[in-house]
């Protein structure tokens, strides 16, 4: 399982409802709408995750 990076669900990703390619990398979404909405402004998503890990590691 991934997750989807805009709205957080997990998604499988044998058999994702939406993807998509950005920068060599693939990236898997509960749905067309949050494959758009990534599509919007990758960058964005990318930060928060990012952001989201940093976060993690900070708690240990
Ligand atoms: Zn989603």
């Amino acid at each position: 399982m991934v997750k989807d990076l805009v709205c957080g669900m997990m998604v499988d990703q044998k058999n994702p409802p939406a993807q998509t390619l950005y920068k060599g990398q693939m990236y898997y979404f509960c749905s067309m709408d949050c494959k758009v909405k990534f599509s919007e402004d990758p960058e964005k998503y990318l930060k928060a995750r990012e952001k989201e890990e940093k976060d993690k590691k900070a708690e240990d």
